[in-house]
């Protein structure tokens, strides 16, 4: 991703001029953007070539001058002859912003294509690079915006004085706006005209200044194995309603960033081998940024439920009687299933999935792994990619048959996840090298009814299981 090379801005114009020299076509589609403001707009011209007439805009039939640039907030040249070429020398002379038509060379600044909702406004320039494509996506956010959102940004305008005096700054203020924005009963009022929008929206403040809205709320999100489009459409929704997200390492910076973009961002480390909270430390800052009223998305990677930590942090809300809520995400085992189009439980194969950490189990557990595999149960193997061997050799003591399929998936449910398979021998051989990032065992019978035709096999005389 290049950097941009020019900085969009909203120039004030009002009470000033902008300035167009020419006569012809080019200068009309100038002049029809300059009257959607409220400046001054002149146009000099010595050729008048097209009908200015149904412009509001002052037209003077004269050579240019360079007085024709006082008070100008802007100048366009669109005319190729000698008043051009003085118009452009007074402009920088002058330190006027010069825009030469169709000669992006020249040009202090870009027309960007304009929807106009006014007072709201949206540009999108290509720096003069493509203005048609430009024009493509303004014509499909034209298409998704109400008519009405200029009136509406005028009513939220009125109201500002009004607002500021019964709601505090922050949060609370900012909810208000958020609901006046997308409240379908004002955008209704609106139709029926601005005193009744008026009395809807004031309607609504009282009733977020009666509300006792101060106490926060904390969500545990799941962002999935890492793809911003595994989010779920509620993961996105609360995100963007986030005061505070705070994250672990495992998320994904893109997701992340689709949080609020003025949203206090919080990591709380916690990728392996870096604690850079502890869990207790995690627990008291969630209580504390929900005390100050904050809407805090705790976000963690895959679902919260599995091996997320969610459960001390529920009971540390629940002791300090803060609101919480759970939104599930795409846990890694099923993004790895997924990837290796793996159905995890199979009729006939497989009657049931267990998902389990390898990390810290000990030999009880790993008996009753063996037990339930040899039951035809599939295994799912969380933060076990250290150890994956040791696992292996103990499973297979444990009576597991050497030759039981397994598949690894690291980086699961991402663009650069990584497929192996092979035995639980192979496994135990730990002669393959993983690439870098978060991996998934799966073992049992099902995974010999996946595709993973792609893998890397886990060593060369990996058993076949295509
Ligand atoms: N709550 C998470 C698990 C967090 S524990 C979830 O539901 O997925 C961290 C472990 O999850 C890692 O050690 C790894 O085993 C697994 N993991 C997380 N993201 C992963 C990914 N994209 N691919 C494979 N495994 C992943």
């Amino acid at each position: 991703m290049g950097a941009l090379n020019t900085f969009p801005v909203s120039l004030k114009v009002q009470n000033r001029r902008i300035v167009i020299v020419g006569g012809g076509d080019e200068a009309l589609n100038k002049a029809r953007l300059a009257v959607k403001t409220s400046a001054d707009v002149v146009i000099v011209t010595r050729a008048v070539e097209v009908d200015f007439s149904g412009l509001p805009v002052t037209l003077i039939a004269r050579a240019f001058d360079v007085l024709d640039l006082e008070g100008a907030a802007m100048v366009f040249v669109a005319d190729h002859g000698p008043d051009g070429a003085a118009a452009k020398i007074a402009a920088r002379q002058a330190g006027v912003p010069l825009n030469v038509v169709d000669v992006p060379h020249e040009c202090d600044f870009f027309t960007p294509a304009i929807i106009d909702r006014a007072p709201l406004s949206i540009a999108i320039s290509s720096e003069g690079d493509a203005p048609v494509l430009a024009r493509l996506v303004r014509a499909k956010i034209e298409a998704l915006l109400s008519p009405n959102l200029g009136p509406l940004a005028k009513l939220a305008g009125s109201l500002r004085e009004r607002v500021s005096a019964i709601l505090p700054e922050g949060p609370r203020r900012r909810r208000y706006y958020e609901e006046l924005v997308t409240s379908p009963a004002v955008e209704s009022a609106l139709d029926l005209g601005v005193s009744d929008a008026w009395r809807e929206a004031v309607g609504l403040l009282d009733r977020h200044a009666a509300a006792d809205d101060e106490a926060g709320i904390v969500w545990l999100i799941g962002a999935g194995p890492g793809a911003e489009d595994l989010l779920t459409l509620r993961a996105q929704r609360l995100l963007q309603q986030a005061d505070v997200i705070v994250h672990d390492q495992l998320v994904p910076d893109a997701v992340v960033e689709m949080g609020r973009r003025d949203a206090e961002r919080v990591k709380v480390g916690k990728a392996k081998g870096h604690h850079s909270f502890t869990q207790a430390q995690i627990n008291a800052l969630l209580v504390r940024l929900a005390r100050e009223g904050k809407k805090v998305a705790r976000l963690k990677s895959g679902d919260p439920m599995i091996f997320g930590r969610a459960g001390e942090e529920i009971a540390a809300l629940r002791k300090a009687d803060i609101a919480y809520a759970i939104v599930p995400g795409i846990t890694s085992a099923l993004a790895a299933a997924a990837d290796s189009a793996t159905p995890v439980t199979l009729r006939k194969v497989a009657s049931g999935f267990v998902v389990a950490t390898a990390h810290g189990a000990d030999n009880a557990e790993l008996q009753h792994w063996v037990t339930l595999a040899r039951q035809g149960i599939t295994l799912g193997l969380y933060m076990g990619k250290s150890i994956a061997a040791d696992i292996a050799g103990k499973l297979i003591k444990a009576g597991l048959e050497a030759n039981t399929p397994v598949g690894v998936v690291v980086n699961a449910g991402r663009a650069d996840k990584q497929l192996y398979a092979g035995s639980l021998e192979d496994l135990r051989l730990d002669t393959f090298e993983l690439v870098e990032g978060p991996a998934i065992i799966l073992i049992g019978e099902a995974v010999s009814r996946g595709d993973w035709a792609d893998a890397v096999p886990l060593v060369e005389q990996q058993v076949r299981v295509a």
